[in-house]
């Protein structure tokens, strides 16, 4: 359960320079593809391999690919997805900051296999010096005759450029960041028509996460049959987990999927456990758009059977018990936080961050922040916990993208999974106005 495929040489000293990646068999896939491989070989070893989207849905990466409209008379596009902006996630900006390379040579075998000759890194706003690594990569990359016109000799031809986003959450939904990549307001697209038949410039499109494009040339130097037999069933491969919160060590962690939950959380090797040899009371291990989960069902199912680092295990019992993988940002609370100021606080985030297209979400997500601060500043009320279900439940599936339902998820399992503190919150004005009250747990 240590398999290391994307940070196998994460330690080696100028890592991030061409040279020393290229020393590491960095590049070999491209040469591989471009002078062996047809483009729908390449499509066909992705399938094998059983990849899933690494940006929080999980779709399968090689049927994505098979989507595109390769009989279109138009440009196709491949658009990396680097607007990693989700609370609790940070291993997109880690891979990139340190292995800019690994994700070069993913994007052009990945083009490719699509044949794309122009492609984009759509970069979180916020991640300035992120933006120049790269492009001091992808120049190294053209003068070693990796990018550009004839690479290699082979007749094909790639671009790739990095373009920054104005830091908006919002631009992490495909559809937005293909407005704004247009120059328009980051405003998601109704769907269908979906970006493989209608993306950039409404030419065929494929959008993919970093994580999911930097894996790509691995998965062709090992085959993907042999990555499909690393992890566990349809969870195949490893994963990075961005960890923070209540733990010992936060941090970036690959690990091959189906490690136990506890394992993680608990071992040296990752997380180290609770700080301050505190108890976890909760965690949210998908980024905090996933359903909260407290530490007796995150360590086990309800059926007693514990709980997985697999897409099926985390959520294993539906969103009554189970939670999602996500994007794999694990947050740890431990015994002394309060959920109520938790939610309160990211339901702020969505508020914020809701482009307001809809109005379910646009509203929505207001009322939601309105009635937990009230809460949570001790002017509850008795019927709060049922208006704040009521109004989780008519944003969910009633929106144009999924900002809605991450922003509803968070209320509805902390109330499901965390009533009594709300309820406590209402009952005990008189503490719940002491300012950083913590975890009523002290108080009763
Ligand atoms: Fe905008 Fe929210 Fe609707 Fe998404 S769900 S389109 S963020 S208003």
């Amino acid at each position: 359960m240590d398999r290391q495929i994307l940070l196998e040489h994460i330690a080696v000293p100028g890592i991030e320079t061409f040279d020393v990646f290229r020393s590491k068999g960095g590049y070999n896939a491209v040469a591989k593809v471009l002078k062996e491989l047809s483009s729908e070989d390449v499509v066909a070893e992705i399938k094998k391999s059983g990849l899933r989207g690494r940006g929080g849905a999980g779709f399968p990466t090689g049927l994505k690919w098979s989507f595109i409209d390769k009989k279109s008379s138009k440009p196709k596009y491949l658009v990396c997805n680097a607007d990693e902006s989700e609370p609790g996630t940070f291993k997109d900006r880690y891979l990139m900051e340190h292995l800019p390379h690994q994700l070069i040579e993913g994007m052009i075998v990945s083009s490719y296999a699509l044949g794309v000759n122009t492609a984009y890194i759509y970069v979180r706003g916020e991640f300035k010096y992120i933006i120049g690594i790269l492009n001091k990569a992808l120049r190294e990359t053209y003068s070693n005759g990796f990018l550009g016109n004839n690479i290699l000799g082979t007749g094909y031809n790639l671009d790739i450029h990095v373009h920054p986003g104005a830091g908006a959450y919002i631009c992490g939904e495909e559809t937005a960041l293909l407005e704004s990549l247009e120059g328009k307001r980051g405003n998601p697209r109704i769907k269908p028509p979906f970006p493989a038949s209608k993306g950039l410039y409404d030419s065929p499109t494929v959008v993919n996460n970093v994580e999911t494009l930097a894996v790509v040339g691995p998965i062709i130097n090992m085959g993907g049959e042999k990555y499909a037999s690393i992890g566990l069933g349809k969870s195949s491969g490893t994963k990075l987990i961005s960890a923070c919160g209540n733990i010992n060590k936060p941090g970036v962690f690959e690990i091959e999927m189906g490690l136990p939950v506890e394992e993680f959380i608990y071992s040296q090797k990752y997380c180290g456990g609770i700080s301050n040899n505190k108890k976890m009371k909760a965690v949210i291990p998908g980024g905090s758009s996933v359903p909260i989960l407290p530490a007796n069902l995150i360590l086990k199912t309800a059926k007693g059977i514990p709980r997985l680092l697999t897409y099926e295990s985390l959520s294993e019992g539906g969103f009554e018990t189970g939670t999602m993988l996500g994007s794999g940002g694990f947050i740890v609370y431990d015994e002394d936080t309060c959920i109520v100021r938790n939610t309160w606080n990211l339901t702020r985030f969505y508020h914020h961050e809701s482009c307001g297209q809809c109005s379910p979400c646009r509203e929505g997500t207001g009322w939601m922040e309105k009635v937990l601060h009230r809460i949570e500043t001790g002017e509850g009320r008795s019927h709060d916990m049922d208006l704040l279900v009521s109004i989780a439940s008519k944003i969910e599936g009633n929106t144009i993208c999924p900002l809605g339902d991450a922003a509803a998820w968070p209320v509805a399992s902390a109330i499901r999974h965390f009533r009594n503190e709300f309820e406590f919150h209402v009952a005990h004005p008189e503490i719940v106005k002491i300012k950083d009250h913590g975890s009523i747990e002290k108080y009763t």
